[in-house]
């Protein structure tokens, strides 16, 4: 689950470490009021669920209040695409209007889960800002990195040496020392898999702040945190994510153009890679679950058909404890509703597969079936290519 910068900030701010004075703004009129309260010279900066926005007009700096409103009225409502939205962009409907800080330098400092080490991981260059990411790919020597032992958590002596190797010194050096510390106490005591300074800054005057923060909770942890539900922005995530939440189905958006329709986490893991291994690009993972009824069946199948990116549907369902009459039914509860002009690729096994089949048969769908999983991915795949 991901947060606004603003939210992010709050928390770090709570964990000591120190953040640009600032204020979230729903109107251009917020807008102009928080400017004032700056001082009239601010930085305006859109609030979205992904970085990048430097780069495309995201953050402005405004030299008085009339400015500040000017650029809210501009930025709200705006799709802002970023290297990190995706190509539809993400809607602006938050402003944080934020006092304008006089920068001396720059730095990258990161905590994430190393999934390798299944350990919490820090990360830190003395080149932060906008282009870490074409630093990381040109330049990886440039970018420290240590991987925490969760018994002994981060050491005082540790976070110095990477304070040290970013080329702080003296009172600076101590700052980031103890910044890092309450970093890694953030991570762990709000369950997060990311959290980001990008920019850890030295102002002019000398301090370190967190001009801009990122963070994102680990989602098997919200339940012990009651607080974080509340601050989820609707806006900012895809409507089909949102449904398939309500009705429990484990639902991701990819980029191809092969819906699929798989129960079970490892079988729709292991269609992805045979699709891949094929040739084919999947346009979702979704996982029906174990013993879906028919209506979540038919739900997902209306996930998978509203997604305009979709050409064909592959079908993968092994029938064990899901019977495959109920997802016959689903589907052509979903294809009436909604219709379904695409083509259908199905490989069913198990649990009536015999009373399944016979009901798509019968359903007018054009559907066409598969003998076992290759077989049913070199259908769909060849199918797709051919409508593309
Ligand atoms: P993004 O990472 O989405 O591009 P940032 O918050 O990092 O957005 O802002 C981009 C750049 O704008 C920063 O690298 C920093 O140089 C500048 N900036 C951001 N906030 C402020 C501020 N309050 N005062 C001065 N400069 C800022
Ligand atoms: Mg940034």
């Amino acid at each position: 689950m991901n947060i606004h910068e603003y939210q992010a900030k709050e928390i770090l701010q709570s964990f000591g470490i120190p953040v640009p004075r600032g204020r979230v703004a729903l109107t251009s009129d917020q807008v102009e009021r928080t400017a004032k309260e700056m001082g009239g010279r601010c930085v305006v900066k859109a609030q979205i669920y992904a970085g990048g926005r430097g780069k495309v007009g995201g953050v402005r700096l405004a030299k008085n209040p009339e400015e500040a409103m000017d650029a809210g009225k501009e930025l709200f409502g705006r799709l802002l695409v970023t290297p990190q939205t995706g190509p539809k962009g993400l809607i602006v409907r938050r402003i944080l209007v934020e006092e304008s800080v006089e920068i001396e330098r720059e730095f990258y400092l990161s905590i994430t889960l190393d999934r390798n080490s299944s350990r919490y991981c820090i990360i830190a260059s003395a080149e932060g800002g906008m282009e870490i990411e074409e630093l990381a790919a040109k330049s990886p020597e440039k970018i420290q990195t240590l991987t925490i032992d969760p018994f002994t958590g981060l050491r005082s002596y540790q976070a110095r040496k990477i304070a040290l190797a970013l080329g702080l010194k003296g009172g600076l050096c101590e700052d980031c020392v103890k910044l890092m510390l309450n970093l890694y106490r953030c991570c762990l005591e709000k369950d997060c898999s990311l959290v980001e300074i990008n920019p850890l800054v030295v102002t002019r005057a000398g301090w370190l702040l967190a001009m801009d923060a990122k963070i994102s909770f680990d989602d098997n942890a919200i339940y012990r945190h009651r607080e974080y539900p509340e601050m989820m922005d609707y806006s900012q995530i895809d409507p089909l994510e949102l449904t398939a939440g309500e009705f429990e189905l484990s639902y991701i958006k990819l980029k191809g153009n092969i819906g699929c329709m798989v129960n079970g986490a490892g079988l729709a893991m292991a269609t992805l890679d045979m699709l891949k291994e094929y040739g084919g690009e999947p346009a979702n993972f979704l996982d029906v679950g174990g013993g879906a009824s028919k209506e979540r069946v038919a739900e997902a199948f209306k996930i998978i058909l509203q997604d305009p990116d979709v050409k064909g549907v592959f079908v993968n369902i092994f029938g064990g404890i899901m019977r495959c009459d109920v997802i016959a039914q689903g589907i052509i509860e979903a294809a009436s509703e909604v219709g379904c002009p695409l083509p259908i690729v199905v490989r069913m096994d198990g649990t009536l597969v015999e009373v399944g089949r016979k009901l798509l048969l019968e359903s007018g769908l054009n559907v066409q079936y598969a003998d076992y999983l290759g077989d049913g991915v070199e259908k769909i795949v060849k199918t797709v290519c051919e409508t593309v």
